[in-house]
């Protein structure tokens, strides 16, 4: 399977990262062993002084295709979840400076943190998800998937015209702004509505 995210697709968060606006969905992607499941602990590597949560959004694939339209794209999905797109800042910036790939940044073991998946049709607005982040019980993000520049359906029409998407692939959408790091005793809690979907405690 292969874990795909989205990045850029928030404006505010494209504005606290001093990023530009591509016009195209930009994405990359974290390897298998990048999933922590089951809210297992994250390990605090050595290799990193900078952290960051970003909490996203995650839809999984349900069957295969390739150049799937928009119109067609509802068809690929029906249940969501929510993950945080572990990212090394301290890392990224230094391959940004160099104009070097960010996979270590990015696609590190337990990197990709998700939650179990819930069908998309029981919650009260597929079209307008609310979502939020508690680190230590103090609210620190919050999203709504209509914020989205570009909505699951436009994702998976643009990212299939690549790579064939699988039954099995997940696709992280972006986090808005808010993103911020963690510390070793952290406990991060991941909302969909008001539903708590995830528990992760920094070790
Ligand atoms: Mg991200």
């Amino acid at each position: 399977m292969k874990i795909i995210c989205i990045g850029r697709n928030y404006h505010e968060h494209v504005k606290e990262m001093n990023s530009p606006e591509t016009g195209v969905p930009v994405f990359f992607l974290k390897p298998e062993t990048a999933l922590l499941l089951r809210n297992r602990p994250f390990y605090y590597p050595e290799y990193s002084k900078e952290i960051h949560y970003e909490t996203e959004l995650v839809i999984r694939i349900n069957r295969n295709g390739k150049h799937i339209r928009e119109a067609f794209a509802q068809g690929y999905y029906d249940e969501i979840g929510i993950g945080l797109d572990l990212t090394a800042r301290d890392l990224q910036r230094n391959c940004r400076e160099l104009g070097l790939p960010w996979e270590i940044a990015k696609g590190f073991d337990s990197s990709a943190p998700i939650s179990q998946f819930i069908p998309i049709n029981d919650l009260p607005n597929r079209n307008n998800i609310a979502f939020s982040l508690k680190k230590n019980g103090t609210e620190v993000q919050t999203g709504q998937s209509s914020n989205m520049i570009f909505s699951f359906d436009k994702i998976i029409e643009y990212v299939s015209k690549f790579i064939t998407l699988k039954m099995g692939d997940i696709i992280f959408s972006g986090t808005p702004a808010g993103v911020g790091p963690i510390e070793i005793g952290d406990r991060l809690e991941a909302y969909i509505e008001s539903k708590k979907m995830l528990t992760m405690l920094v070790k």
